[in-house]
């Protein structure tokens, strides 16, 4: 394993965008995974106490300009186990194949749902990848971590990592913990969940139950029309969450803008009290006022009219306002700069705070 110096980010991340790493690192084994730690933890005087950041396949990260002064480690760890409708993958194990083998080679019924999301299987956790009705949480079973600070492997259950809308115990109490493999329990007799509105409509006036391969490529099929072609154009796909608030901050929402459109939340969700002047992560609960999710993408379309906006390289995609993209050249600082504007517009129109998906590194 070799440790290279002053390695440029934006083409390690699907934005394009982002600095010189200090120090870059690519692991495909937990060996050099601990390689690389104690380069960072004791190497010589001058590299010792370095940060350490991991990265996937940079889908969900806006790396500052000017880069991350410390230890960039590629998680490259490989391999996937079958053990009936148990399979293990490894960390750096591509997403989207890692679905396609489930889905198309074993027949198994669970991530189709999830399909076509970039990254890597060790970031599905972290943010508890969602789409189309499913979250990954639904299946996960175990996650094994190189815990920094112990320098031992650990081995979380689903219920260890407190998943959430977005959300796990990796983002915040175990984010000094690099994810190794992933377990998921997934099903050769269970039903596809086609509840969601786009895809109810691509299937309609269907009378069979749609096959798990028909499910997971009218899911490729519906987002190539929502997401830019990555190989063309810079993005992190969705850049904010969506709302989430008690049911009656929502029935004032509508007072002023009666077409808002709304989904009963997952009750074991947090609520983001959009009245607190608190956080991203202080959260509120409000057990006896259910929460809904209020679409952040219809915020930002018909109410802040910022689908199809541009501001110098950076814009909101023409098809998806909740998409910001690179149009080439784009910086961090152009992105924060915008990302500020829409969060100002959205709190004045509407009263609500809106918080970025995306993670600032650096
Ligand atoms: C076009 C597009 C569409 C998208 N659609 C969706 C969607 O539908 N639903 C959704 O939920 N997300 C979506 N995303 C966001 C993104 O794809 C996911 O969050 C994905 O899981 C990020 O994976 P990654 O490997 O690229 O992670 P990175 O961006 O590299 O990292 C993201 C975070 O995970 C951490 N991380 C990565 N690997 C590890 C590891 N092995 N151990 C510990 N921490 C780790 C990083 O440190 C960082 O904090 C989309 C992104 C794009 C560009």
């Amino acid at each position: 394993m070799k440790i290279q110096e002053n390695v440029l980010l934006a083409p390690y991340t699907t934005f394009k965008i982002g600095g010189n790493a200090r120090f870059f690192a690519q692991v495909s084994s937990v060996a050099e995974l601990e390689e690389a730690v104690a380069f960072a933890k004791e190497g010589s005087d001058e590299t010792r106490h370095l940060p350490i950041f991991v990265l996937g396949g940079g889908s969900n990260v806006l790396i500052s300009d000017n880069g991350f002064d410390g230890l960039v480690i590629k998680n490259e760890i490989m391999g996937i186990v079958e053990e009936g409708e148990r399979i293990i993958a490894g960390a750096g194990e591509n997403w989207d194949n890692f679905v396609r083998y489930t889905v198309e080679e074993k027949g198994l019924n669970g991530l189709e749902n999830l399909s076509a999301i970039p990254g890597t299987v060790g970031a599905a956790p972290v943010q508890n990848i969602g789409a189309y009705g499913v979250e990954a949480k639904n299946t996960i079973e175990w996650v094994e971590v190189y815990n920094l600070t112990t320098r031992k492997i650990e081995k979380l259950s689903n219920a260890d990592c407190r998943f959430g809308y977005r959300d796990s115990i990796f983002k915040d109490e175990r984010k000094n913990n690099i994810i190794l493999r992933v377990s998921f329990l997934l099903s050769k007799n269970g039903k596809a969940m086609l509840e969601y509105k786009d895809l109810k409509m691509f299937f309609a006036g269907r009378a069979d139950v749609p096959s798990l391969c028909e499910v997971r490529d009218a899911v490729i099929k519906v987002r190539a029309g929502k997401f830019p072609d990555l190989s063309k154009i810079g993005t992190a796909g969705s850049f904010f969450k969506n709302i989430v608030i008690p049911r009656t901050e929502y029935q004032t929402l509508l007072r002023k803008f009666p077409t808002a459109p709304a989904f009963l939340a997952d009750p074991s969700r947090k609520v983001q009290g959009s009245t607190s002047t608190s956080s991203q992560n202080s959260v509120q609960e409000k057990s006896n006022d259910p929460a809904v999710k209020v679409p952040t993408a219809w915020v930002l379309d018909k109410v802040c009219n910022f689908k199809g906006v541009r501001r110098g390289n950076i814009g909101m995609f023409e098809n998806q306002a909740l998409v910001m993209v690179n149009y080439g050249g784009g910086t961090a600082r152009e992105v924060r700069t915008f990302a500020e504007e829409i969060i100002f517009c959205v709190k004045q129109k509407t009263g609500l705070t809106i918080y970025p998906e995306v993670e600032f590194v650096g």
